[in-house]
């Protein structure tokens, strides 16, 4: 009765048509499956059924316990040929404990790059796997070696450049920690080698990273080398500032040190405030060093034993001149400075006054303007906002807030564009192996997006408009939601001030609290004026460039004395860099990598399966391979089908061509014609299928 079985793609069991559970955990045992069932702790255990009782069924584990479970309750598991598989489009069975047991499978022999159709699973392993250098790259570049790899994937966008002539993309996701910003060196390491060398643009290239970490990356909690472009001065406990302000006062020469009034680390309160001055195993002078000091280094390569010789820091390889450089510096120093200024309550009225100290001086100074103009600035009525300009309140966890609001918007589209892509690639398979494309539905996350962007009823449309009353609060802003949205289904009004989204990965509740002041993103217009008089460069042409960018001089919220920052509001410019963006990657062929981080504590060889789960749900990875599958997920050559099927054919059979054989098979067993499609090379199955073969396979 295998025919009438059909499978069931959210629990993946095999289930006959209108049965009963009863008849459901027969057909399950019938076949003698290995399962996959969790006894307890929610944990996933590998077995195998061994009778059955009533609606529950025993299973044998493999540590030879036996365990009654619920035969609802279980999922099929792979067989053991299909352990530790490159591909997890190659599980029979594509239901998540098969999938992490997999991962987890490679990642214990440091296998820790799998695929996931076209999109490359790149698990942390927080050690050298010894995979990447000078050897790897030859081998992937002469293809003695097609293990997934990034340096695969970035072979695979070079041959494509360089062949069809069109632009590429490497979209690299994954939670911070997860290993982003190393996976993109190492394929712009691959890169490097294979266009150009040693020498020249590429190699110059490479140096930019430690120069673009220096400035943008931080130690958080999650990662001690993590990308934060956009955070400025306010720190939770254990955490770091910008890798810079380290380098900059435990490796500055004397003579820098005396010019920018510089002090140590621990005498800096944006520094000292979070009780963490160093990273273990890093040594802040001597990054230093390599970024800006002409030195000498000796760096003896793992496989060529080459010796090579640097003589510029990386801010000279990128020319960047000494006086630059120097610029530069002096305004991190200020920034220092300003944040160990120190204000007095004058008064009753909470009215303030700056302490005139060395970091007024200091600070007043470094960016050319006079104490006294800065003091004002700084206290006068809006001391808080006046802060503002340089500590630019920090947006550190804030569960969900605007800034998870601005990221979710994002991921929503990039999962879009995986889906397109992966959608687009079965269209051709289907199209070059000349088998029918019958439309298969496509599960598409458009209602999300356009919850976003609709005009004039999206959630940004409307959170402008809100954000254009300098009286609107949160609240307003989700009553006006409320009565425009309810009516789309990714939306739900929740308890006072918040609402929830429905997406792709999961529903997520966001605080309005503080949406429509980050929005609108206001700067005193005192600061302004003040960074408009200083003798230095940097601060005036800032102060000059938002000028010209804000709004017009008659707009509500300049006559309240604040001045946005930019000509729109942030989610609006949020939206259009978006757009840009996305029209850049559509116009280049796109490659996916995921990464995970398998554990919290940042050690080598601890595969934490609920977490990696976590982090496959969210990503959308599985979904959208499952998806993308869900016409013919299952596909076989001819010979593969016929090798492995064979067997249960009359042996007079068994000479003939593989396609033949094949079909035979198919005959034979009365495999339904709108159950597979016979393409020229290979043979795809409807869902559930190849599992109704392979339970008569496992009997004979
Ligand atoms: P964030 O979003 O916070 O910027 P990220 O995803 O960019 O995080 P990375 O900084 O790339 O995370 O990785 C964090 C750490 O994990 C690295 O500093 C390194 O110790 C380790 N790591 C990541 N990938 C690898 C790898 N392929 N080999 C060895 N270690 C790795
Ligand atoms: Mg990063």
């Amino acid at each position: 009765g295998f025919k009438e079985s059909e499978w069931n793609d959210n629990v993946g069991y095999f289930i006959k048509k209108n049965c009963s559970p009863a008849t459901h955990f027969e057909s399950v045992c019938f076949q003698k499956l290995h399962v996959w069932c969790q006894p307890h702790d929610g944990i996933w255990k590998s077995g195998q059924i061994k009778s059955t009782s009533g609606e529950n069924a025993l299973v044998l584990l493999s540590d030879g316990s036996v365990v009654t479970v619920p035969a609802q309750e279980l999922l099929p598991a792979n067989a053991d040929i299909l352990e530790e598989v490159d591909d997890l489009v190659q599980l029979s069975y594509l239901n998540e404990p098969s999938v992490l047991h997999n991962l987890q499978c490679r990642y214990s022999k440091d296998k820790i790059y799998s695929k996931a159709g076209p999109v490359l699973v790149a698990v942390n392993p927080f050690k050298d796997v010894q995979q990447y250098g000078t050897d790897f790259v030859t081998a992937y570049r002469q293809k003695l070696l097609d293990s997934p790899h990034v340096y695969a994937v970035a072979d695979a966008a070079y041959n494509e450049m360089m062949s069809d002539e069109i632009n590429q993309s490497i979209v690299i996701s994954g939670e911070s920690g997860a290993g982003k910003t190393e996976t993109a060196k190492i394929a712009m390491e691959y890169l490097a080698a294979v266009g150009g060398g040693s020498g020249g643009i590429e190699s110059e290239l490479l140096q930019t990273s430690c120069i673009l970490e220096a400035f943008g990356n931080a130690k958080t909690a999650r990662n001690d080398n993590s990308s934060r472009f956009s955070r400025v001065v306010q720190l939770a406990q254990g955490d770091r500032s910008y890798h810079i302000f380290y380098q900059l006062c435990s490796g500055a020469p004397d003579d820098l040190r005396g010019r920018l009034r510089l002090k140590r680390a621990s005498d800096y309160k944006y520094l000292n405030q979070s009780d963490c001055l160093e990273i273990h195993n890093i040594d802040d002078a001597q990054k230093f060093h390599i970024l800006m000091v002409m030195y000498i280094s000796f760096s003896v390569t793992k496989f060529t034993n080459s010796i090579v010789f640097s003589s510029l820091g990386a801010l000279n390889t990128v020319r960047i001149c000494k006086e630059d450089q120097e610029h530069a510096f002096e305004m991190l120093v200020a920034v220092l400075w300003l944040g160990n200024i120190s204000f007095l309550v004058t008064d009753k009225q909470n009215h303030i006054e700056v302490v005139p100290d060395e970091a007024v001086t200091n600070a007043a100074s470094l960016i050319g303007c006079s104490e006294q103009d800065l003091m004002l600035a700084l206290s006068t009525r809006k001391v808080k906002a006046g802060k503002d300009e340089v500590t630019k309140t920090l947006t550190l966890q804030q569960k969900n807030s605007f800034e998870q609001f601005c990221i979710n918007y994002a991921n929503e589209r990039l999962q879009q564009h995986l889906n397109r892509h992966l959608f687009k690639l079965e269209q051709e398979e289907y199209e070059l192996d000349g088998i029918d494309w019958t439309k298969v539905d496509f599960e598409d996350n458009q209602d999300c997006l356009d919850l976003f962007e609709k005009k004039p009823d999206g959630l940004i449309s409307l959170l402008d408009e809100v954000s254009n009353f300098p009286k609107a609060t949160g609240l307003t802003f989700t009553t006006k939601l409320k009565q425009h949205l309810n009516a789309n289904r990714c939306f739900k009004e929740e308890r006072c001030g918040t609402f929830s989204i429905r997406h792709c990965a999961g529903e997520v509740i966001y605080d309005t609290g503080e949406f429509l002041e980050k929005n609108r993103d206001l700067l005193p217009s005192d600061t302004i004026q003040l960074l408009l008089s200083c003798t230095c460069q940097l601060p005036q042409y800032f102060a000059s460039t938002l000028l010209k960018q804000s709004q017009n001089p008659e707009s509500k919220l300049m006559q309240s004395g604040m001045l946005a920052c930019q000509k729109q509001t942030v989610a609006k410019k949020f939206k259009g860099q978006l757009f840009e963006l996305m029209q850049h990657l559509e116009s280049t062929k796109p490659h996916f990598i995921h990464c995970i981080k398998p554990n919290t504590k940042r050690i080598p060889g601890v595969f934490e399966k609920d977490l990696a789960l976590e982090q496959l749900r969210c990503s959308g990875v599985l979904e959208a391979v499952k998806i993308w599958r869900s016409g013919y997920p299952t596909r076989m050559t001819h010979q593969e089908f016929a090798r492995r099927y064979g067997i249960l054919l009359p042996g007079k059979m068994a000479c003939q061509d593989p396609l033949s054989r094949s079909v035979a098979i198919l005959e034979q067993f009365n495999i339904l014609p709108e159950m597979y499609q016979v393409g020229y090379k290979k043979l795809y199955f409807r869902a559930g299928q190849i599992g109704a073969l392979e339970g008569v396979r496992k009997q004979v």
